[in-house]
C-alpha cells in the first residue's frame, strides 16, 4: 500500500485528515516529529506547494500539505496567508479584525484551502483549491468551530460558520470544497 505523509505538525489536522482519507488505499503517516516548514509563499496555493514537496523530497513519499485563511476584500485579503498569525490568540484576532471594518460596509469575504499532493522527485502531483463565499459580521456569533468561525456568515444562509452544524460546514466549508475536489484525482492516481 502507498504511504502518503501528511505534512504537519499539527495533531488535529492529522487525525482530520486520516478520517477523510480513511476509505482510500493508503498508509497514512504523520510528518517526521521535529520537522517545521516555513510558510514563505504569498498564496496559499504556494504554502501548500512549499509543505508537500519539503516534506515528500525529506521522506521519500508522497505528501499532502493544506494551507488555509480568510480573505476580506475591503483588506485587499487580508490577513490571507498571515491568518494564523495576524493576532496572537483567536479573540484578538477577531477583534483586530472588526476594528478594522468599523468604518466600511463592504464585508464581503472568502475562506480558501488549498491542497497539494508532491511525490519524492519534488513533482506536484494534484493541486486543488476550494473557497466559502461570506460576509465579515459587526458583532461574533456562535459557539462552534474555531478562528474567525463566529465573524464568517456564510453567502445564502443567515449563519455563521461558528453557528452551522459541523456537518454543514464539512459539507459547504473551504476545506470540504478543496477535499471534494481531491479524492477523486487522488483515487484515479492510485488505481
Ligand atoms: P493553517 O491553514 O493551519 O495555516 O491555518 C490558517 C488559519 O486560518 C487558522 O489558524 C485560522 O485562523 C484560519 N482558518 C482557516 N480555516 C478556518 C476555518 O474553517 N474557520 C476559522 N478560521 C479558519
Amino acid at each position: 500500500m502507498r504511504t502518503l505523509v501528511i505534512a504537519s505538525g499539527n495533531a488535529g489536522k492529522i487525525r482530520e485528515f486520516q478520517g477523510l482519507l480513511q476509505h482510500l488505499p493508503l498508509d497514512v503517516q504523520p510528518q517526521p516529529e521535529g520537522m517545521d516548514v516555513e510558510e514563505t509563499g504569498s498564496t496559499f496555493a504556494a504554502n501548500a506547494r512549499i509543505k508537500a514537496k519539503a516534506v515528500a523530497t525529506t521522506t521519500g513519499h508522497w505528501a499532502l500539505a493544506d494551507d488555509s485563511g480568510l480573505s476580506v476584500n475591503a483588506l485587499g485579503g487580508a490577513p490571507g496567508v498571515h491568518s494564523a498569525r495576524y493576532a496572537p490568540t483567536d479573540p484578538e484576532r477577531i477583534n483586530k479584525l472588526l476594528s478594522a471594518l468599523s468604518k466600511t460596509s463592504e464585508r464581503d469575504a472568502q475562506f480558501c484551502a488549498a491542497l497539494c499532493v508532491a511525490a519524492p522527485d519534488g513533482s506536484v502531483l494534484i493541486e486543488v483549491e476550494g473557497r466559502c463565499d461570506g460576509r465579515i459580521t459587526t458583532l461574533p456569533r456562535g459557539e462552534g468551530g474555531f478562528g474567525y468561525d463566529p465573524i464568517f456568515e456564510v453567502s445564502g444562509t443567515d449563519l455563521t460558520f461558528a453557528e452551522m452544524p459541523l456537518s454543514d460546514k464539512k459539507a459547504h466549508g473551504h476545506r470540504g470544497r478543496a477535499f471534494a475536489l481531491l479524492e477523486p484525482r487522488l483515487r484515479a492516481l492510485l488505481s
